[in-house]
């Protein structure tokens, strides 16, 4: 690659992208390909709910650290935590306190950090490990030596969050980071466990006659425009633009063998799935 000085003095460096402001529509549409390199393609990514898992405790956590146990032999698994009640007790004093949303971000980051660290350790005797977001990049190397890797799920944005639509919470947390580790691994899909057995038409939790959707793309579920969703929106968005993750499982992990059965490609709770 040469460099060159145009008329005005500018200097480019001979590339495809040389001199652009890297806006102009017919470049960006030039920059897609069929053939993204998708490094891990069969690893499951799989989140822990903060909220709808992780807070419940004993009971709930730790026959889910058997399922993931037992499972690690026929799969190459990475474990995500969410951050679940104390994010939302921190995101309440800090929206009091007139905070904005990139700090919240912040305070939402090591919440789910502290839920990695119980996680990887209950996983510890099995060869649990909490890695950083830095770390993602040595993961066939941990998982060729037999380590369970766990690591928190919200995304890197920090205080450099971008405001939501509406409001201060940040749009993207931890099924966003969950999604967006599973699209830069080239992973097929990812999972995530909640405390119900999918999306219904509404919060099963305060509407009963909310209808269970077994099955949803992306694109649909995006129109249909939910007033509330077990999974954040701007997942969703990513998920629609997403070129390795063909679908989202949410499935039950209250339900004894439901990850096991995800795990094993089978659908036991909602399957989002793109195009
Ligand atoms: P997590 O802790 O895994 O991030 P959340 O508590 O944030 O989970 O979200 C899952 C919850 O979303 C479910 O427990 C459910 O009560 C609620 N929810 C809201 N809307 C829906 C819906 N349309 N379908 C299913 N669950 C919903
Ligand atoms: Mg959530």
């Amino acid at each position: 690659m040469g460099l060159k000085r145009d008329e005005s003095g500018r200097l480019h460096i001979d590339s495809p992208l040389m001199g652009e402001s890297l806006m102009e529509k017919g470049l960006l549409a030039r920059t897609e390909t069929d053939a993204i390199f998708q490094p891990m393609p069969d690893v499951q990514v799989l989140k822990l709910g903060g909220q709808s898992i992780i807070d419940r405790g004993a009971k709930v956590v730790l026959p889910l650290i058997n399922e993931i146990v037992a499972a690690r032999e026929a799969h190459d698994i990475l474990v995500l935590t969410g951050g679940g009640t104390r994010s939302r007790h921190a995101y309440a004093i800090a929206l009091d306190l007139g905070m904005p949303t990139g700090v919240l971000a912040k305070l939402g980051s090591s919440i789910s950090e502290q839920n990695a660290l119980m996680i990887a350790l209950l996983l510890a005797p099995h060869g649990g490990v909490k890695i950083g977001l830095d770390d993602l990049t040595k993961l066939p190397a941990y998982l060729r030596l037999g380590i369970i890797p766990v690591m928190h799920a919200m995304p890197p944005y920090g205080l450099w969050e971008e405001p939501p639509d509406v409001g201060r919470i940040p749009p993207h947390r931890t099924d966003a980071g969950t999604l967006l580790t599973a699209e830069v691994l080239g992973a097929r899909r990812c999972i995530l466990v909640k405390d119900e057995r999918g999306l219904h038409t509404d919060d099963p939790k305060r509407n009963a006659s909310a209808e269970f959707i077994p099955e949803i793309s992306v694109n649909e579920l995006l129109a249909r425009d939910l007033t509330d969703l077990p999974v954040e929106r701007a997942m969703l968005r990513a998920l629609a633009r997403a070129r390795s993750v063909r679908e989202v499982l949410i499935v039950n992990g209250r339900e004894p063998g439901a990850l096991t059965a995800a795990l094993r490609g089978e659908s036991p709770g909602t399957r989002i799935t793109v195009g």
